[in-house]
């Protein structure tokens, strides 16, 4: 079993991904690889230090929480090498080809990303958006080994049949409005865990979100104060989505972009703590149609 998540910035899996990953890995064992792949070099986000000095610590911080998490990450290198900057991120040819090679090399069996946001009249965060439309863009292509050979004219000589993943959309902070999903996973019982690698990410959460009023959060004093902030923080994104407000979640959609399971399938691979939306027939229906 192999999992991955692709989002936009350093600390994005962290709030949204990681217990799902951690109960996959409790359920699988040995046999889960898991991976988050981070798509922009995180230099734009502080209002004191310099992009370099950003971009150094939030890569170490990463560093840190992946350690904790016992999860691989990659920053993501476009085929020149570099990184792509945070705040202009493009869904051009140099991002698709670096979202095929780290995807075919990885080849995962469920791969995780954000959401498209189509109303709008709905703001976005550019990063989270244009990750959604690589992915999806990207997505047919992943067996199509020729794809990008012009960017990366070693894999000339490889034509591996790569298998496509089964593509799930995350729940969104920055996503206003009516949000639809299709299952949330109870976190609860490795909550701590997730409290302990977000707490990593000091320069955002003790920084940068509190100065520039994201999420509503206030500066923790301690890792206890955070724990508290982050399970009321968990609490309202429940009631956000009408799910079971005592309950910590994370929330994800299905999507076609890539191979579509059959309901069975999700019930054997995914954690036993699966709650299903409230019209779990909708989804079988959604599944079946998609399949045909
Ligand atoms: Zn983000």
């Amino acid at each position: 079993m192999k999992i991955l998540s692709i989002h936009a910035h350093f600390d994005d899996f962290e709030f949204v991904g990681l217990g799902t990953f951690e109960l996959f890995r409790q359920k699988h064992g040995d046999c889960c690889e898991m991976k988050a792949i981070i798509c922009t070099d995180g230099k734009a986000g502080h209002h004191l230090r310099s992009r370099e000095e950003t971009g150094a610590i939030r890569l170490k911080e990463q560093a840190q929480s992946a350690k904790l998490g016992d999860f691989e990450f990659e920053l993501l290198t476009l085929p020149d090498g570099t990184s792509p900057r945070e705040g202009a991120l493009q869904t051009d040819s140099n991002l698709l080809a670096a979202l095929w090679k780290t995807i075919r090399e990885f080849e995962p069996d469920y791969l995780f990303c954000p959401p498209i946001i189509t109303d709008p009249l709905l703001g976005i965060h550019n990063d989270h958006q244009v990750v959604a439309e690589a992915v999806r863009k990207i997505a047919y292509m992943i067996n199509v080994p020729h794809c990008f050979t012009p960017e990366y004219p070693d894999q000339e000589l490889q034509s591996k049949w790569i298998k496509t993943p089964v593509i799930i959309n995350y729940f969104d902070e920055y996503q206003k409005g009516s949000i639809t999903y299709d299952f949330a996973i109870d976190i609860e019982s490795v909550f701590d865990l997730i409290v302990a690698c977000s707490y990593c990410h000091s320069s955002q959460i003790k920084e940068w979100l509190p100065w520039v009023g994201a999420h509503d959060l206030k500066v923790p004093a301690d890792e206890a104060d955070w724990h508290s902030t982050l399970n009321d923080k968990y609490f309202s994104r429940s009631q956000k989505l009408d799910l079971i407000p005592e309950k910590l979640l994370e929330a994800f959609t299905l999507t076609s972009w890539g191979n579509v399971p059959t309901f069975e399938q999700l019930l054997e691979d995914f954690p036993k703590a699966i709650i299903f939306n409230k019209n779990e027939q909708a989804l079988k229906e959604k599944l079946d149609s998609w399949r045909q």
